[in-house]
């Protein structure tokens, strides 16, 4: 999409002293909202996270300096990230700040945002596809299904300190037939026992998307009984889905027949 395009469309620029947080979808950049590219070819720094695909960076013009959290690499704490977006805005750059999937789910961009708006620096969100939503349907798995659910939870498997999050798993249990856990592939065995304790049947059909939207994609059903043994070989960017619509990716996966 070329900037005259992208002019005809009405879309706006990204303008000096204002920062973008920008949602990259997670995998695939053909994902990507036509804003987002606006933004890569008007932004003058880029702060990227883990997530972001490089390819996708290669599209954007600007500085760009990597501002994620990832093991074995050097990790940005999460203040420090917020003050940098808040003095690039300050010093009069046009800031994109780009996150994997969304960057108001599970991904710090409300925090983020917070800070620019404590520092009366402008600001626009532009949302992405979820892993949790868009990585479901790379595997054939309709986040919905008239058939199955009218309900679903997201949940993040990971608190702030790295530990189990503290959730009344009881009350999750009973509170949707669908749940969908982000960053919970560590503790998947701990989650799916505490839900069987809770009722939920050990044969109640679930999966894991991994690298999901991406070249890598690797999609591992199992029951909720056998989730534990699951998880512990699966690849760490997981998705976890627990419910009756993960039955639906047997008709649905239409990934592996595409060219
Ligand atoms: N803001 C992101 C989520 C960040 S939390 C979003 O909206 O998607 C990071 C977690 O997201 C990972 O631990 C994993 O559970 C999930 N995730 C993100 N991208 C993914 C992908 N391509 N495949 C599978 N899981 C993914």
């Amino acid at each position: 999409m070329d900037d005259d395009l992208l002019d005809r469309l009405g879309l706006p620029r990204i303008r000096p002293a204002w920062a973008w947080l920008v949602g990259a979808g997670p995998g695939d950049p053909g994902l990507l909202a036509a804003l987002r590219l606006r933004a890569s070819t008007g932004a003058g720094v880029i702060l990227y996270d883990a997530l972001v695909d490089e390819s996708l960076l290669a599209l954007a013009g600007g500085e760009k300096i990597y501002a994620g959290k990832r093991a074995g690499v050097r990790s940005c704490k999460q203040d420090e990230i917020s003050d940098l977006l808040v003095t690039l805005a300050k010093e009069g750059k046009r800031v994109l700040r780009l996150k994997g999937g969304d960057p108001f789910v599970f991904g710090r961009g409300g925090e983020e945002a917070q800070a620019l708006a404590h520092a009366g620096v402008p600001f626009r969100i532009v949302p992405g596809i979820t892993a949790g939503i868009g990585g479901l349907a790379y595997a054939g798995i309709p986040v919905t299904h008239r058939d199955t659910n009218h309900a679903v939870t997201f949940i993040t498997g990971h608190g702030i300190d790295g530990k189990l999050t503290k959730l009344d798993w009881a009350a999750v249990s009973r509170g949707a037939p669908t749940l969908v856990l982000y960053m919970a592939r560590k503790f998947a065995g701990e989650i799916a026992q505490d839900l069987m304790e809770a009722g939920r049947p050990a044969s109640e059909p679930a999966a894991i998307v991994a690298n999901a939207a991406r070249a890598d994609q690797e999609v591992i059903v199992t029951t909720l009984g056998g989730l534990a043994s699951a998880a512990e070989n699966a690849p760490a960017l997981a998705i976890i889905v627990i419910g009756g619509n993960v039955g639906l990716a047997k008709e649905l996966s239409w990934l592996a027949g595409t060219p």
